[in-house]
């Protein structure tokens, strides 16, 4: 089973080309920024725990996302392949990723880095607030998100770089070509 990361600062585009992803290979995709959000649209005791956090641009806390992901990934058994996207966004996730892979006889096939430019990013960012209406697509939040970004998640590159696993995708203007280069990536593993 192929297990790809997609990584990438708030409005790199992990969703966009997860979908690509999924589309082209016919993986399964968790995203835990849907799975949350369906959490909290479903009032579930996770769901208003994790509301608290999410409004604030502040990461929820790892026992709970790991734990939710293990579930998620079970619930994925048999698919040809898993496209996580959002996760792991801090050290001890990625050490749990990896703990949960190994136990199942799995590994992290690809980490896709997406580079993109932070200007670029509070572009994308705003235009979707105004498109999608997400709560947390607002001007301070995105702000607060881009502080974890760097404070906590960005941290994992030269982790992903240490596993072997990391392949970087610089954003030079169109998303057909990324979409491309991820694609041609996918396809030598
Ligand atoms: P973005 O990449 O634009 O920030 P996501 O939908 O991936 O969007 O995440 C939205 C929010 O969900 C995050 O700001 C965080 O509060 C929460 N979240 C998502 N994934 C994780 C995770 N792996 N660990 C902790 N919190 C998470």
């Amino acid at each position: 089973m192929d297990n790809i990361v997609i990584f990438g600062a708030p409005g790199s585009g992990k969703g966009t080309y997860s979908a690509a992803l999924v589309e082209h290979f016919g993986y399964a995709h968790i995203s835990t920024g849907d799975v949350l959000r369906g959490e909290i649209k479903a009032d579930t005791e996770l769901g208003r725990i994790a509301k608290g956090y999410m409004d604030q641009g502040q990461l929820i806390p790892d026992e709970l996302i790991i734990d939710m992901l293990a579930n998620v990934y079970d619930s994925k058994k048999g698919s040809k392949g898993v496209i996580f996207d959002g996760f792991p966004r801090t050290i001890a996730q990625a050490e749990a990723l990896k703990e949960m892979l190994t136990k199942r006889g799995e590994k992290m096939s690809v980490t896709l880095n997406l580079v993109v430019s932070e200007e670029e990013l509070m572009r994308r960012l705003l235009l979707r607030a105004e498109i999608e209406g997400r709560a947390d697509d607002n001007e301070e939040t995105i702000k607060k998100r881009f502080e974890v970004y760097h404070n906590q998640t960005s941290p994992l590159i030269e982790w992903f770089r240490n596993e072997g696993v990391l392949a970087e995708f610089t954003y030079g203007g169109s998303k057909e070509e990324m979409i491309s280069n991820i694609i041609k990536k996918v396809e030598s593993l």
